[in-house]
């Protein structure tokens, strides 16, 4: 094995040598004539001149050696469907499906939302649009009409797919009213593909609507070939959480992106053809986009999608997927592993769990108990990993394929071949180059490929958000709060915007978070720094309890807030100790599970808290006010 260092060093000395030879991971139809263009920095071109598609390199060019192996394994506990598709039958469903959009008058270039459930139908009308070069935007399943509408005027699509209802924990939630209204709301003229999944009742606008299984019918046996597109072409656009903010619509080019996606898989995931990748997230999310959709079909592997509770019907149900399917990559966020920690870990013993080969987590810190807790019970190495939507794949993390360093706990690895990933001071825009310094991550240009072209039709956002944000410096900024060890280890402190400052002192609310979060009896927690008198800030906490707040009572709670203070004490000082700990039974998250602290800080301060359309249960926002209360 080659010194993952030195891996890394070529990536940046050697760019184009490095990529050149990454490139042949993929297919191309005519060679492209440079790798990497960053004349128009930083919109930077890879593989320009280059003719691929990202469908092909999913599916047709496996067709040869795997036709008959699964491709897509498709589990529902919530309506109890199971079904494999296997290469031939995804090309055979994908070209329908493309032969449908065709008909419904969606070219090259045109953009298609998709606003679906976790069904099969998602992935097929995602690769769809990759074969004949049209944008797909996937909206995630449930956002609200105001937010779809949103979503819809910024595409302009040419055709909608949606289906006429997803479920969750066994609870209909019917799309279809939600799609109705905010098309109303758009003024969208789109074509309305429907999947009808027998969930709820739907109405069909004659002329507008058209039936999934009918078309599909009619169109058995549709052969449509993949247009050979540009590498720079768009493949899609996506939104990110909106965690910090107003969303931003990143968009993604194609052979960057494929080549990406590809060497990901073998240096970062180590994973092979023939194996089965289950990545838990959702297709709405970078995550689903990225692994369970392109990258493991890309590499030729099965990839396991699944929809339901990770709970349901009890917290055993990834694992006894994991065995039946012979599961050799996981792939999940911390956020559910919290979920499962609540339920009995002998659950993680109880199936044959041999081929499973590690655990990758991603999109939130992950903090030590929980990784500790699901590494020591499923027995496999777990890695975290650190990106973004507008990278695609990870920025930081211990790229399992080449590198056989030891991970630490709390830190996500190294920065991957392709980042120049440095440290800088906000205020004055200084590099940081000692160990131990904290700082804003930012990466210097050109970005590997896969990551963000631009966000759609705003260059102008684009490049004054992340590329002039440190002062004197024209790098990326990825708005974390970070440090580096004396050996390359990245820990990340959290967003930039969160790290507080207590009488001079700077502190990642994160810091603190973790010395909380190892209490026995927390379950989840989140730091905020508020305006204070005295302090300039003060660090506030937020606590949901492992027992529900009527069964800890009043004497339980005050014991417990006494000793989350005296642990943050004893961990990082007096200065850090939170001004008040509040115990309450739910925490503001995004719908992708992230904690919104910019809500928890605005109420703290009595302002308005701003974009709520992330918002996964709006009736948190009450709780909170009225805890703060009490
Ligand atoms: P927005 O940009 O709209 O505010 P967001 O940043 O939450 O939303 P995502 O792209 O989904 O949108 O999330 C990326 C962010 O998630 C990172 O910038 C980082 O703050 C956090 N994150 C992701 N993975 C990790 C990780 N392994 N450790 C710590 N933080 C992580
Ligand atoms: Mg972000």
């Amino acid at each position: 094995m080659v010194a993952y260092a030195d891996f890394h060093r070529r990536s940046l000395v050697d760019r184009d040598g490095f990529w050149r030879e990454q490139a042949a991971l993929i297919d191309w139809h005519r060679p492209f004539d440079s790798v990497c263009d960053d004349s128009r920095a930083p919109h930077t071109r890879w593989f320009a001149g280059g003719l691929t598609n990202l469908c092909h390199n999913a599916i047709d060019r496996h067709l040869a050696e795997r036709a008959d192996q699964p491709a897509l394994i498709y589990v529902s506990t919530e309506t109890g469907q199971e079904q494999t598709y296997t290469y031939a039958q995804m090309h055979d469903e994908v070209q329908r499906m493309a032969a449908i959009l065709q008909r419904l008058g969606v070219g090259q270039g045109d953009r298609v939302l998709i606003y679906m459930p976790m069904v099969p139908q998602a992935a097929f009308a995602m690769l769809a649009c990759a074969r004949i070069g049209a944008l797909h935007s996937v909206v995630f399943g449930g956002f609200a009409a105001g937010s779809l509408a949103t979503r819809i005027s910024d595409a302009q699509p040419a055709a909608i797919v949606s289906a006429d209802a997803g479920s969750r924990g066994g609870k209909i939630v019917p799309y279809k009213p939600m799609l109705d209204e905010a098309l109303a709301l758009s003024g969208s003229a789109a074509q309305v593909l429907l999947v009808d999944r027998g969930l709820a009742p739907m109405s069909r606008m004659p002329g507008r609507d058209h039936d999934y299984a009918a078309l599909r019918d009619e169109l058995a046996g549709a052969e449509v070939a993949c247009a050979w597109v540009d590498a720079t072409h768009a493949s899609y656009t996506l939104y990110t959480s909106g965690t910090t903010g107003k969303p931003k619509g990143v968009q993604r080019d194609t052979g960057g992106y494929a080549v990406a996606l590809a060497a990901s898989m073998r240096h970062i995931f180590d994973a092979r053809a023939g194996q089965v990748f289950f990545c838990t997230s959702d297709i709405g999310w970078v995550v689903g986009h990225s692994y369970i959709v392109y990258a493991p079909l890309i590499a030729g592997m099965a990839t396991l999608m699944y929809e339901g509770l990770p709970v349901n019907p009890d917290a055993g149900i990834w694992w006894r997927l994991a065995e039946r399917y012979r599961v050799t990559h996981m792939f999940s966020a911390p956020t559910a592993i919290r979920v499962l920690k609540k339920h009995d870990a002998a659950l993680l013993r109880e199936y044959d769990l041999s081929s499973l080969q590690r655990l990758f987590l991603a999109g939130e810190p992950l903090d030590e108990p929980t990784a500790q807790w699901i590494g020591e019970g499923l027995g496999v190495p777990v890695v975290d990993n650190y990106w973004q939507t507008e990278t695609g794949w990870p920025i930081l993390t211990i790229a399992q394929g080449v590198d056989s360093s030891p991970g630490r706990l709390g830190s996500p690895g190294f920065a991957m071949y392709g980042y120049d990933a440095a440290l800088f001071d906000p205020a004055s825009g200084e590099e940081l180059t000692e160990p131990g310094q904290k700082g804003v991550l930012a990466l210097k240009g050109p970005l590997p490929p896969g990551c963000l072209q631009t966000l759609w039709q705003d260059d102008a956002r684009f490049e004054a958000t992340y590329w002039h944000s440190i002062p004197g410096r024209q790098v990326y900024s990825t708005f974390d709060y970070a440090t580096r060890d004396a050996d390359g280890y990245y820990f990340i402190l959290g967003r930039a915007d969160d790290v507080i400052n207590v009488a001079g002192h700077r502190l990642g609310t994160r810091e603190i978070e973790e010395s909380i979060a190892g209490h026995p009896g927390v379950a989840e927690v989140a730091v905020v720094g508020v305006q204070d008198a005295i302090k300039g800030q003060a660090a506030l906490a937020f606590v949901v309890p492992r027992r529900s707040l009527s069964e800890l009572g009043d004497t339980g709670g005050s014991q417990l807030v006494r000793e989350i203070g005296a642990r943050v004490d004893g961990h990082l000082g007096a200065l850090a100790r939170p001004r008040a700990v509040h115990l309450v039974s739910a925490l503001p998250k995004t719908r992708s599970g992230k904690m919104l602290r910019r809500v928890i800080q605005a109420i703290c301060e009595g302002r308005e808290p701003g974009d709520l359309t992330t918002l996964e249960d709006p009736a948190v926002i009450e709780h909170l006010r009225a805890r703060l209360e009490a």
